[in-house]
């Protein structure tokens, strides 16, 4: 249920304020003397606020908690904590309710109970601390210690896919010295690409002979096909991927990941100068184009949210590519 304040509710971008809550029970339902954020050892934290009379709570609230602390179970990345946040029906609402949703969700985190002043006061000290919206609430911080999220709903496969990926770039080695990352296309744009391999030139009239329409317009005049038009992007056979002009190989499937866009995306070239970058100010961005660097085809865009250890993200037109075995 909502709390009045809802509209302007939640502190986000802001240094996260101890919790304020007095009454614990450990992950085992036992009473925990002192527990606040100094003692949650994940590097991200998360705080769930409920109300046991609270319909939407039990609806979706605690379902969601459920699957993330289920989806993070012995990991020290990130570590939750429930509270229940009273701030109406005190009744229903009492110590006695937050031991009982304890024990009805088996959730194995450490809970707490906060109706601040008690019934005639102005209700839970975390919820007025963190300007909660009302119940459910999640609030994120991040290992700096910043709230980056606070709100009624989470979109629990959102966050544990985002949490996961951010685990394993973590903890994935750096990059080394042939791995071509954002700086080193940013440097690329300014001081000009490498000599390619060979050179292949022909006139756009020899271009439409040997193209479809659809591969002239993309590859010789910088067009985009839709987004989910080709059944590559869910293609992740071994092999290379060969430039549809001229047939160089400029994508190995090793590097080609699920990016969900809609596009076929890699997080490197095959070799250094087979694929060439240049600085595009078109459609009011500045992006990163990427051409075949042997028949300057386009190819599509390079950008810095790709997965570790290069982070780029290699967003091809599947018109562009061939497919090869080798
Ligand atoms: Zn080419």
């Amino acid at each position: 249920m909502a709390h009045d304040a809802n509209l302007h509710a939640g502190i986000i971008g802001k240094p996260a304020p101890a919790l304020g809550v007095t009454q614990w029970l450990d992950a085992s339902g036992q009473p925990l003397a002192d527990y606040g954020l100094d003692q949650m050892r994940g590097a991200y934290k998360l705080v769930f606020c409920f109300q046991d009379a609270c319909p939407g709570c039990h609806l979706t609230g605690f379902p969601s908690l459920a699957r993330m602390v289920d989806a993070f179970r012995g990991s020290s990345f990130i570590s939750f904590a429930a509270v229940q946040t009273a701030f109406e029906d005190f009744e229903s609402n009492g110590y006695e309710r937050m031991v009982a949703a304890q024990r009805k969700y088996a959730v194995p985190i450490p809970f707490g109970h906060d109706a601040g002043e008690g019934r005639e006061g102005a209700g839970s000290v975390l919820m007025n601390r963190y300007r909660n919206g009302g119940t459910p609430w999640f609030i994120l911080i991040d290992p700096a210690g910043e709230v980056i999220y606070n709100h009624f709903h989470i979109d629990a496969d959102k966050l544990i896919a985002s949490m996961k990926r951010a685990e394993a770039a973590l903890r994935a080695p750096p990059p080394d010295a042939d791995t071509l990352t954002w700086q080193g296309v940013l440097e690329l744009t300014r001081k000009g690409n490498p000599p390619p391999p060979r050179r292949l030139e022909l006139s756009d009239a020899q271009w439409r002979q040997r193209l479809t329409p659809e591969q002239f317009r993309i590859m010789r005049q910088k067009g985009t096909e839709r987004a989910h038009s080709s059944a590559m992007c869910s293609l992740f056979e071994p092999g290379r991927y060969a430039c549809a002009c001229c047939g160089t190989e400029l994508f190995d499937a090793a590097t080609k990941f699920d990016s969900k866009s809609g596009w076929p995306s890699f997080t490197q070239a095959v070799v250094p100068g087979a694929v060439a970058y240049h600085a595009d100010h078109s459609h009011g961005m500045t992006r990163v184009e990427t051409t075949c660097n042997v028949c300057d085809a386009h190819l599509g865009h390079v950008f810095p949210d790709g997965p570790a250890p290069s982070g780029l993200r290699y967003c091809i037109n599947a018109v562009s590519l061939n497919k090869v075995s080798s």
